[in-house]
């Protein structure tokens, strides 16, 4: 017999549910596939540099493998309807006996998979498996059986879930007693915009898994105190492995229960504090398999669709090269722009001001995050805009607006993170960091730096008169 398990999302040989149950039988010639879909990749809008890092997971990925006696072979097609055909004929060249592959979310992912499904079935079997999240979409409902659509409801619903499901990771398979002895093919380099990665993601499981362990014995604990103030490493930056799937969340809570076993009673304690953004996560993934629309950037709240938008070019691009003079939020954009990384307390103070400061619509917004980020990962991006722009389910209201500089008083105070992504402003006292012309004008300098490019206390006004006609009009 021949098993073949198709790669996608889950770039892993450790906790790898698909992977695992092709290798049980160990009889079973077992070989793997991954198709690049560039085509697909741009209407998606993934980040040349999450491209790259998908990459240079193959070659890892196809060397242990290869350890194990499974060949790697790869194949690049334009979109998901071509990745039908060539896996249809592909497994029908192989003679293969059964098809392995983890499940997605995502609305196109999901027409695919359906596809392959129809194409290949009867004759062949099809194993699919839940692996990217905790507990599978649709398993966590409110009593009539429906997705809910408020988070802390969920959180709650989602522990006792948890707690009684069986969540071990798994462990690599061990090498084949009867390798393959078919030679893959080589990985090319994607028909994609080239970009570095950098230094701040090493490649590998292994060194995402050295990155969990130490976080979770050396920082957890102190994760609720530190993980809202950039200039700090508080947060795990975990996201670009479990975005393309190096790491599973299993191997999150498995690690993080180790260290903190109490981790599910002790709710107010860091460990909890963590377990709940991994909850976020699953919460995101959750909605959108119960309301696909999400996926193509429909509102949650149907009102907002209302709302008029500006039209300002000039802004959105102040805004996407770090100069709106408004020195978190430039920080901000400029280390995202620089790194493909953007912490999270960051990511939530320049959506807002995008959408609640210069009324421009949260779409492109989204749009551009995609296309910057290392860890673009459409339900968490998705959720997280329609969460500042008080689209989405459970948002912030939209008149809550966020004050970008006493946002960077906050959370930024000495001004260390802004000085490292603003050289500009290396000058200008602590005090001031968050109005340097001030200062500045005080000093009779001229700083090479923007003055702000809208005033946020009419910006505000402005913003609340247009979410509020937009109610009033539905
Ligand atoms: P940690 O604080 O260590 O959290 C651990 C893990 O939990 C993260 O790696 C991530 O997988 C998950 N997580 C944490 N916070 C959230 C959250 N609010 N929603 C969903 N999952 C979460 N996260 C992405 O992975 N990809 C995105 O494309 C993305 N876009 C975002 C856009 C906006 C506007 C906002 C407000 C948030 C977005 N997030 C996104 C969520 C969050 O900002 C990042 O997951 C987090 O900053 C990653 O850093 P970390 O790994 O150090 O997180």
């Amino acid at each position: 017999t021949t098993h073949l398990v198709w790669f996608r999302n889950d770039l892993r040989v450790t906790d790898n549910r698909a992977l695992s149950a092709a290798c049980e039988d160990p009889d079973a010639h077992v070989i793997a596939v991954f198709i690049a879909t560039p085509k697909q990749w741009r209407k998606h809008d993934m980040a040349p540099r999450q491209a790259a890092f998908i990459y240079q997971h193959l070659l890892a990925l196809k060397k242990s493998l290869h350890e194990r006696g499974i060949p790697l072979h790869y194949q690049q097609c334009d979109l998901f309807a071509d990745s039908v055909t060539w896996l249809e004929q592909f497994a029908r060249d192989q003679k293969v006996d059964a098809l392995f592959y983890n499940n997605q979310v995502e609305i196109n992912e999901v027409e695919r998979d359906a596809a392959v499904d129809k194409a290949l079935s009867p004759d062949l079997q099809i194993r699919r498996f839940d692996d990217s999240l905790l507990l599978p979409p649709g398993s966590v409902t409110t009593g009539d059986g429906s997705m809910y659509k408020v988070y802390t409801p969920f959180r709650r619903a989602f522990i006792e879930r948890l707690s009684e499901s069986d969540c071990r990771s798994l462990a690599a398979p061990k090498a084949r007693e009867h390798p393959h002895q078919g030679k893959p093919n080589a990985i090319k380099p994607f028909d994609y915009p080239q970009e570095e990665i950098g230094d701040d993601f090493p490649v590998g499981e292994d060194a995402a898994r050295d990155r969990l362990r130490r976080f979770c014995r050396e920082n957890v604990q102190d994760y609720n105190d530190k993980r809202d103030f950039p200039a700090i490493d508080g947060t795990s930056t975990l996201s670009p492995y479990l975005a393309i799937g190096v790491l599973s969340p299993r191997q999150c809570f498995n690690r993080l229960r180790t260290e903190n076993p109490d981790v599910l009673e002790k709710r107010d304690g860091s460990a909890f504090g963590w377990l709940n953004e991994l909850i976020w996560r699953e919460f995101y993934r959750h909605l959108l398999v119960a309301w696909p629309s999400l996926c193509k950037h429909q509102p949650f709240v149907d009102w907002t669709r209302g709302v008029a938008w500006r039209e300002a070019a000039d802004d959105l691009k102040a805004w996407q090269e770090g100069k709106t003079g408004y020195p978190i939020v430039d920080a901000a954009m400029r280390q995202m722009k620089a790194t493909g990384w953007m912490h999270n307390r960051l990511r939530m103070i320049t959506s807002s001001f995008l959408v609640k400061d210069l009324l421009i619509d949260w779409h492109l917004g989204e749009r551009y995050f995609m296309t910057q980020l290392l860890d673009g990962d459409l339900a968490a991006n998705n959720g997280g805009w329609q969460w500042s722009a008080s689209t989405g389910n459970d948002s912030a209201p939209y008149f809550r607006i966020f004050n970008p500089t006493t946002q960077g008083e906050r959370f930024d105070k000495q001004g260390q993170f802004i000085k490292k992504w603003i050289p500009e402003l290396a000058d200008v006292p602590e005090k001031d960091i968050h109005q340097p012309h001030r200062w500045a004008e005080k000093q009779q300098r001229v700083l090479d730096y923007p003055h702000p490019i809208i005033d946020h206390a009419r910006a505000r006004k402005d913003t609340l008169a247009a979410f509020e006609a937009a109610k009033s009009r539905a």
